[in-house]
């Protein structure tokens, strides 16, 4: 009995940090472009750089690399893209750190 209280509370406690990051989790994956709106030219060069719509390894993601242009909500745009739009959890083979 003292146990399923325990266990109550402590899912009480955690319940609106999980919610939390669910909604952010929700926030970081809302898309920044339309990928049907990308030119034939735009997605032949994410296609010759091996872009990925999230970064497998998250230290190579764009919002830290240096073509990365921040812009709103997770969204910027690549200079390697030719300004084309991407999120900040992107990544592609051309990432470079930025200094
Ligand atoms: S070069 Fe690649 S990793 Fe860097 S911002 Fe552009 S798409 Fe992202």
């Amino acid at each position: 009995m003292e146990s399923d209280r325990r266990r109550f509370l402590a899912f009480a406690g955690l319940s609106p940090l999980v919610l939390l990051g669910a909604g952010n989790a929700l926030a970081q994956s809302a898309p920044c472009y339309s990928p049907e709106a990308l030119t034939f030219s735009q997605k032949s060069r994410r296609r010759s750089l091996g872009f990925m719509d999230v970064a497998v390894d998250p230290k190579r993601r764009c919002g830290g690399c240096n073509f990365f242009t921040a812009g709103e909500g997770g969204c910027g745009n690549c200079q390697m893209l030719g300004g084309a739009p991407v999120t900040a959890n992107s990544s592609c083979s051309s990432f470079a750190p930025r200094s």
